[in-house]
């Protein structure tokens, strides 16, 4: 079988880790910790980054870093996304408001922000799908003239870039994701980027249970207290060590996942060109991070019939996302906003295929020969 996913991997990891339990340095913001976090900061040009235990994490911790949304305050986010961005705002008793996406990009479709915005919405949260960024400019200039915060959702955007700028940078706040299956992982984990200095103690408090802890580490304090309301979103060290030894070959897991990703455009683009699927689109100006190959089918019928032709030979594919607006949660604490043009449509045909760090190139043409004898 083939699977869908296997966790990255990089050697080093196993030195790393029993250097840490060596050393009784498993607790969070250990040297592995700081090591991540300098490295997310000199590589995409954030003032600050802080490891966090997850994105969902990451996301919740931004939320609470904008006092400003409380209950009824609307927060506008696309239809097709992961549970995380929404429950972030709901659980401060925002309403999610959704917006229809694009089905070139499968991103929130920029164009319908605006109309979106009612007196009570206090921010956007773009999500970077398939590493492919949101039309950001745009994004940020809606902001700019309504005085809205903007939080990315890259989980998946790491290492990917709109016009020069690395996402996750770009907004107020960038959420990042190294959950086994995203291109870097620490197995449950993630990383807060904070775009401003003046945001910087009041996260630091916030991921610390309230305290001033991190200043108090730095030996700017002589005793630390309680300042804030607060969480616990710091990871064990033995987390980020883990991490840490792919981030240190994290160009060759980028150009790994790269080629894997074009040799499967270059064998597909013959079935797109007849007609029988699409092929995903990477605008002007977004340099992606191969983090998902998809493909779509003619409708679910034919999709539901490919997954299972393609798990006959051996082969695992997958989808994802029930459209936000139509989850019973979605339902209870959200509204979309429009019309559902393509969110259901495209979800319902999309498939991903395997794609991970390793996958073989031979294993990417039998994939492709398969779903080639599966047309014909
Ligand atoms: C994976 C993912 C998340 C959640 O990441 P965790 O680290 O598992 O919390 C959130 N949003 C998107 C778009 C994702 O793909």
């Amino acid at each position: 079988m083939i699977n869908f996913n296997v966790p990255p991997y990089a050697e080093k990891a196993m030195d790393y880790i029993r250097e840490c339990v060596e050393n009784q340095k498993i607790c969070g913001d250990g040297p592995y910790t700081k090591k991540c976090n300098e490295w997310l900061e000199e590589k995409t040009g954030t003032a600050k980054c802080l490891l966090t235990t997850s994105c969902t994490h990451a996301t919740e911790l931004a939320a609470l870093l904008l006092p400003e949304i409380g209950p009824g305050d609307e927060v506008i986010m696309p239809a097709y996304t992961f549970v995380s961005t929404a429950d972030a705002f709901v659980l401060r008793g925002a309403v999610p408001v959704f917006v229809d996406i694009r089905p070139d990009t499968m991103n929130i479709d920029d164009r319908l922000i605006e109309e979106a915005v009612t007196e009570r919405t206090k921010a956007i949260v773009p999500v970077h799908y398939a590493g492919v960024a949101c039309e950001m400019d745009t994004i940020m200039d809606i902001a700019d003239r309504h005085h809205l915060a903007v939080i990315e959702d890259a989980a998946q955007g790491i290492m990917s870039t709109y016009k020069g700028k690395a996402l996750g940078t770009i907004g107020d706040f960038g959420c990042f994701s190294f959950h086994e299956t995203k291109n870097y992982s620490m197995g449950e984990g993630g990383a807060l980027l904070i775009r401003d200095e003046r945001n910087v103690e009041a996260a630091e408090i916030i991921r610390e249970k309230g305290t001033n802890r991190s200043k108090f580490y730095r030996g700017q304090i002589d005793k630390y207290t309680w300042i804030n309301y607060g969480s616990s979103y710091l990871p064990s060290d033995m987390n980020a060590a883990y991490l840490y030894a792919q981030l240190e070959i994290a160009e060759e897991i980028n150009d790994a996942r790269l080629t894997i990703w074009n040799r499967y455009y270059e064998n597909l683009a013959p079935l797109a060109e007849a007609g029988k699927i699409e092929l995903p689109v990477v605008p002007e100006g977004c340099v992606h991070n191969g983090h998902m190959f998809y493909l779509k089918a003619r409708d679910i019928e034919e999709r539901t019939a490919l997954i299972a032709y393609l798990k006959d030979n051996g082969i695992h594919a997958v989808f994802h996302y029930v459209p936000l607006h139509t989850a019973p949660a979605g339902l209870k604490f959200g509204r979309f906003h429009g019309e559902d043009r393509y969110t259901t449509r495209e979800s319902e045909r999309l498939l991903r295929l395997p794609m991970y760090y390793g996958l073989e190139l031979g294993q990417v043409e039998y994939i492709c020969e398969t779903l080639g004898k599966f047309y014909r």
